[in-house]
């Protein structure tokens, strides 16, 4: 059974329910309202003609009056006023409170003197009024019902429309494998409208994962192929000239560096495969880490000295870390290589280290050519590179600024970048001093 007609049987259930209670109330509480009404009214005609009898007013005594007869009897019984009828019921002694012989009600009262006023209503009046409410009781509760279990059936069909809808955009989704489609139901604040809204938002982020992932893995196959096209060549080149020493050295060394090339982008593709499973541990040791950071910026010495670089370390003496030392080695490489590489002739590159609380602070400043605002937030995107040309003449493929982020992010600290095209970049590193829970 759909939710749309289980909600209608269940309040349709419940709405007979409590109409069949109220017809049940209606009839009894109608029965005993429209007695206790003939009653006061019998007992104020009542009063009002023993009043007049009282002030010796007999003229002012209505008989007959809206269907209520009136008739006044002596001490002894005898009739004195009013008129008798061969059905009225003959005069009780239970005089001040209502009778019923089922054909009348009857109501009598002593007044002064022994003289009795009695009352009587013909029966089939009230009856007649009683059967008239329990007749639209009975007619118009089950049409009340039957109009709301109606106007409720279209309002749920109604609202459930967009679900609907959802459901008949998650089949397109699957038959045409199409992730760009969306409900896209508009504006509404209902539960359904928030619902369809979360599943949008849901085939966006979906959307975006798969066009990364497809994009990830053409720029990772496009990468693998250009050193592999390179070792073939020169396997080619070699196999021609086999009795040429020299040339079979120049072809053995470059296809060794071509496999250096694609060794460390397999293992920098693995390290950020680990990241993504979150199985990207650090193997925490205690070290110094501002004697580290001197040690690699040593490390790139010659190369500054070819670009003809001032590299620059003010470090804090004595800061020592718990990380996992060969992850942050690959974290300052990959920071000062850039930082040496984007900077022209004359420049420098400045690092520094420092304690801020219960953090180590790592920066690396440069001023180089900076990155502009639009390409800021994608350095960390995987493959991206502001201008492959300038990468490419070094074994950079757009994933050195990707795995600092994930091996920072394994220690649990964070990273982040300003820059300004033209004067520089400082990227700054945050890591917990000592291994976070
Ligand atoms: P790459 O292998 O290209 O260096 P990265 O992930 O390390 O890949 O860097 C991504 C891009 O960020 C680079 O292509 C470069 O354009 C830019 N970049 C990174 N560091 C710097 C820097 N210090 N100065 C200017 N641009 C930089």
């Amino acid at each position: 059974m759909t939710i749309k007609k289980r909600i209608v049987v269940w309040y349709t259930v419940w709405m007979a329910i409590i109409a069949l209670v109220m017809v049940l109330a209606i009839i009894s509480g109608s029965g005993f309202l429209i007695r206790h009404e003939a009653l006061s009214n019998m007992r104020e005609e009542v009063d009002e003609a023993l009043e007049d009898i009282a002030d010796g007013e007999w003229d002012e005594i209505d008989y007959y009056e809206d269907g209520l007869f009136l008739q006044v009897f002596s001490r002894d019984g005898n009739l004195i006023g009013g008129r008798d009828y061969d059905d009225f019921p003959p005069l009780g002694q239970d005089h001040g409170r209502m009778v019923e012989d089922g054909r009348w009600f009857v109501y009598s009262q002593e007044g002064r003197g022994g003289v009795v006023v009695r009352a009587l209503m013909p029966a089939s009046e009230v009856g007649t009024y009683m059967s008239s409410v329990q007749l639209m009781a009975l007619v118009f509760l089950p049409l009340i019902l039957f109009l709301s279990a109606l106007g409720g059936y279209f309002i749920v069909r109604r609202s459930f429309r967009p679900a609907d809808r959802a459901v008949e955009a998650a089949g397109q989704i699957v038959t045409s494998n199409d992730l760009s489609k969306r409900i896209g139901l508009g504006d509404g604040d209902d539960e359904i409208h928030s619902m369809t809204k979360a599943f949008d938002a849901m085939l966006d982020r979906l959307e975006e994962a798969f066009r990364k992932e497809k994009q990830f893995t053409s720029d990772a196959s496009h990468e693998l192929r250009t050193p592999l096209s390179v070792i073939k060549a020169e396997c080619e080149y070699a196999s021609k000239h086999v009795d040429d020493s020299e040339k079979m050295r120049q072809a053995l060394s470059s296809i060794d560096r071509q496999a250096g090339r694609m060794t460390s982008l397999v293992s920098e593709l693995l390290s950020l495969a680990r990241a993504d499973k979150g199985t990207l541990s650090p193997k925490y040791e205690d070290f110094c880490l501002s004697e580290l950071a001197e040690m690699v910026l040593d490390s790139f010495e010659e190369e500054a000295e070819k670009k003809g670089l001032k590299l620059i370390a003010k470090c804090e003496d004595g800061l020592c870390v718990q990380a996992d030392q060969g992850m942050v080695t690959r974290v300052l490489i990959n920071l000062i290589s850039n930082a040496v590489q984007y900077t022209g002739q004359g420049g420098w590159v400045m690092l520094r280290t420092e304690r801020d609380g219960d953090w180590a602070l790592i920066s690396v400043e440069d001023n180089g050519i900076g990155i502009g605002k639009d390409h800021l937030e994608r350095i960390w995107d995987r493959f991206f590179q502001v201008d492959p040309s300038r990468s490419s003449s070094s074994s950079g493929a757009g994933l050195g600024l990707p795995i600092v982020k994930a091996i920072i992010e394994a220690h649990k600290g964070s990273v982040s970048v300003e820059s300004q095209p033209g004067r520089g970049s400082t990227f700054t590193v945050r890591i917990p001093l000592v291994k976070g829970e």
